[in-house]
Order: C-alpha cells, then sequence, then structure tokens
C-alpha cells in the first residue's frame, strides 16, 4: 500500500490546500527520525495535530499504545481511513485543534505530541498545549525553522515565544529539514525541535496569568526601553515603574528582548512586593 502523499492525495483526487499549511513529509528517513526523537515509552498516548495522509500516523501507531489525531480536513477522511485500517488504537477527532475540548479527549492521562504542524496556527497551538490542565509531557514539532530558532533563542534576541516555551519546558534542537522532504515543498526551511516540559513551570510563579501579563507588556512595543514598553502596556507611568525594575535588579533602560527568565521572575516578584 502506498504511503506517498502525492499518490494518495492523486488517487482520491484531492489537492493540497496552502490555506491549510498542507505541506506533507514524504521522506521515510525524516520520518523515522522524527518518531526516533520522541523516545515513545511502550504505554504513552500520542496526540497528533494534523496527520494529513497519515504518513506519520502509520509509524506512531507502531509504537504508541494509542494515538489521536485532531485533523480539520475532511476530505482526508477516505485516505486516513484507509491508511489507518489497521491500528484499532488511533482514534481520529475531525475538527479545528483551536476549538477541540482536550480535556474531554485526553483526560488527565499523560501523552507526547507529535506533529508536523500546519505553520499558520503554530503559536497557537503551542500556547493551547502549554495553558492545558493536562499539557503534554514532551512535544516533538516540525515547524517553520525561524519559529524554531526563536523558541529556542537566548537572552538578547528572546521573544514573547521564547519565554513562554521557555517558562513550560526545555526546547531542542532535533534537525533542520529541506524543502524537499515535504511535497508540495513549502516556501521556507523548517525544523524538527523537542521541547521537555518541566515537571512544574520554572521559574515557579503563584500567578501564571499575572506573570504573562508583565511578559506581554515588556514585549508589546518592538525596540523601546523596557520602562516605555510597560508603561504602555500597563498603563502606568514610567517614572513609577523605574524603581520595581531597579529593585528586580535591572537596569530601566534595557530592552526586554535582553531579559533572562529567571530577570523576568525577579520583576514580577519586584512587582508583587510593591
Ligand atoms: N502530518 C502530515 C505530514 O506530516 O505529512 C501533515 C502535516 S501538514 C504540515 C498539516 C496538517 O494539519 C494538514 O493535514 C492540515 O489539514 C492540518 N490542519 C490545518 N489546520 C488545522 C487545524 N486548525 N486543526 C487540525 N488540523 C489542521
Amino acid at each position: 500500500m502506498s504511503t506517498s502523499p502525492k499518490q494518495l492525495l492523486d488517487a482520491f483526487e484531492i489537492a493540497p490546500k496552502k490555506s491549510l499549511g498542507q505541506n506533507f513529509l514524504h521522506d521515510p528517513n525524516t520520518l523515522a527520525r522524527i518518531v526516533e526523537s520522541a523516545n515513545l515509552p511502550p504505554d504513552m498516548t500520542v496526540l497528533e495535530i494534523g496527520p494529513g495522509t497519515g504518513a506519520l500516523t502509520v509509524l506512531l501507531a507502531e509504537q504508541a499504545a494509542r494515538v489521536i489525531c485532531i485533523e480539520t480536513d475532511t476530505r482526508l477522511q477516505p485516505v486516513l481511513e484507509r491508511q489507518l485500517q489497521a491500528f484499532s488504537h488511533v482514534e481520529i477527532q475531525w475538527g479545528d485543534f483551536l476549538k477541540i475540548d482536550l480535556g474531554a479527549l485526553l483526560g488527565d492521562a499523560p501523552y507526547y505530541v507529535v506533529a508536523n504542524l500546519p505553520y499558520y496556527i503554530t503559536s497557537a497551538i503551542i500556547r493551547k498545549l502549554f495553558e492545558h490542565a493536562n499539557p503534554p509531557r514532551r512535544l516533538v514539532l516540525t515547524v517553520q525553522k525561524e519559529v524554531a530558532e526563536r523558541i529556542l533563542a537566548k537572552p538578547g534576541d528572546m521573544s514573547l515565544l521564547s519565554v513562554s516555551v521557555q517558562f513550560y519546558g526545555i526546547p531542542q534542537w532535533v534537525m533542520t529539514l529541506n524543502p524537499a522532504v515535504f511535497w508540495p515543498r513549502p516556501d521556507v526551511e523548517s525544523a524538527v525541535i523537542r521541547i521537555d516540559l518541566h515537571p512544574e513551570p520554572n521559574p515557579h510563579v503563584p500567578d501564571i496569568p499575572r506573570f504573562f501579563h508583565i511578559v506581554r507588556a515588556g514585549f508589546s512595543q518592538k525596540r523601546k526601553q523596557l520602562k516605555n514598553a510597560l508603561a504602555g502596556g500597563l498603563g502606568i507611568k514610567a517614572t513609577a515603574l523605574e524603581p520595581i525594575l531597579i529593585q528586580a535588579g535591572i537596569e530601566p533602560s534595557r530592552r526586554a528582548e535582553t531579559l533572562s527568565l529567571l530577570e523576568w521572575e525577579a520583576l514580577y516578584q519586584a512587582f508583587t512586593q510593591s
């Protein structure tokens, strides 16, 4: 049975939709390395967002105890049914991942996420997973290379995305992907990253929404000094913010992208005490 996405879609007379980020992985070595990098324990449940024609799903099904897929494009139903007919432990949920009730789907069981993401909603997907009451233990994600670089950034190049991901887990580079391993070829380079979640968010802050309210305000105005960005984002005068920044050990003229996670924590603590 063919697993080439192009042959499968041609056989079912389906054209890939750019608007749904449909760039299918067709290189067997890349697919195998993605699954290998997840290092799946045999009893693990895997959540796959966007199974497409099932190329990755089949490999996951061969290793995982249970695979739950969420796919929005119902045109792919006959393709996936055919490709996955041998695997009774694979469930497909049809719908938009961003609208799906993850609690009802996953319960409290531990799970990993392995997915070649639709790039147009990468950040929203990551955010939904991390903010869920039962977040995944590990994620192996294919994302746009530039997004992978932003996620792994260090102080000097930080963004709201890197602070968010590094708050919840430890991201690592797995490999860079040439556009040729996809069909159709995307216009951008891609990368596979693995994120292992901390048992508890780190730094430990009692009020996570408040922590991110401050971080978001800090990044709200690009290239501005932190005191001005925070002033605009929080609606507080810059002069009132200076002593708080100084108490946190942060020079008020610095920019948000230079702060480490520990400095964001210190700033959160200084706000809490002020
Ligand atoms: N996993 C397949 C592979 O590696 O070849 C397909 C990956 S393709 C980059 C992204 C997949 O996500 C497509 O099948 C697309 O239809 C699906 N998708 C797009 N938006 C989605 C959404 N909001 N919820 C669930 N799936 C979505």
